[in-house]
């Protein structure tokens, strides 16, 4: 095996470390401490225990949490109603509507209600055009701790080939857009690619969103390669990423594992979101 194995756990403790001295120095400055809302509607057993780790983790650096819990029943303008609330709250610097949400609430239209300065998941329109448009703004957690992995790696971005399998809202796309920011030159590859394999094998830089189990191929990386894998698949066998790691480890230079690779960074991630978004808020003169 001649690859580097990132270390998502190790860099996301680092990231979470930052952000918890951070914290600290946005109190003293300000006298008040980073708050983050989650929101949770239901009783689904996974995303109970989404939002419980990440109620943990605000506390653990120091940031304030605040965790609304509605009942399966709960309408629609309830929800609704509890978002505008917390876009009004000063004390509330982040806010995040776990989805999926029962179906009388419809979660993707409510999320779009949170007022884009408090959208940590960053994954609103106007977050999606800040990023789009190189604005100022929060950026979606899952992408950036890619990129945060990369960074931490001393993998270069500028003028890279980067090759970004899948094209979904949450992570694809705003990968690509990231990796366009850092100047790399991007590809973008979904199910309709015609020649999947080969336009992997030009990538500096390729990065596994798709779902598939170790659909990419050891011969599909380029020697030399960073390769990211963002899958987290539940098989028979376990918890597998969409890249074959140990065939890949063989060419590429530096890869992640799964579990322990890019999993550990989207939480960390929300982390520091949560510190900008009141950081941007202290600035406009508004409270955390
Ligand atoms: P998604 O919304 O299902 O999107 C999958 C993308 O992959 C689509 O763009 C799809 O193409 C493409 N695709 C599917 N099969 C393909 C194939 N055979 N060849 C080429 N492209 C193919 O998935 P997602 O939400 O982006 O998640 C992707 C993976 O990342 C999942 O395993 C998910 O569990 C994982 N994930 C992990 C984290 C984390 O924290 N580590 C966070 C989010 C997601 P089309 O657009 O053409 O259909």
């Amino acid at each position: 095996m001649a690859a580097t194995i990132i270390d998502g756990k190790a860099v996301a403790a680092r990231v979470r470390a930052d952000v918890a001295r951070d914290v600290e120095q946005f109190e003293r400055e300000t006298g008040g401490r980073p708050g983050l809302a989650t929101v949770l509607v239901g009783d689904d057993p996974a995303s109970g225990i989404y939002v419980a780790n990440k109620q943990k983790a605000c506390e653990e650096v120091g940031i304030t949490g605040f965790d609304h819990r509605l009942g399966g029943d709960a309408s629609h303008s309830e929800v609704s109603d509890l978002l505008d609330r917390l876009n009004a709250d000063d004390a509330v610097s982040g806010i995040l509507l776990q989805l999926p949400t029962p179906p009388q609430v419809d979660g993707p239209a409510l999320a779009t209600r949170i007022d884009p300065d408090k959208d940590v998941d960053g994954l609103t329109p106007i977050s999606a055009g800040r990023l789009a448009l190189g604005i100022e703004g929060l950026r979606p957690c899952t992408p950036s701790g890619v990129i945060e992995l990369l960074d931490d790696a001393g993998v270069s971005l500028e003028g890279a080939e980067a090759v970004v399998v899948g094209r979904s809202n949450l992570v694809g796309k705003p990968l690509a857009q990231l990796l366009l920011a850092r100047n790399a030159t991007v590809t973008m590859c979904h199910s309709r690619t015609r020649d999947l394999a080969g336009t992997c094998r030009r990538a500096d830089v390729l990065v596994a969103a798709v779902g598939v189990p170790e659909l990419v191929r050891g011969d599909w990386v380029k020697p030399g390669a960073a390769v990211i894998d963002v899958g987290m698949n539940r098989t028979e066998e376990g918890l597998r990423g969409d890249v074959a790691f140990a065939e890949a480890s063989e060419p590429a230079a530096f890869i992640t594992p799964v579990p322990g690779g890019v999993g550990p960074m989207t939480i960390a991630m929300l982390l520091r979101n949560t510190l900008t978004a009141a950081r941007l808020r202290a600035r406009s003169g508004a409270a955390a």
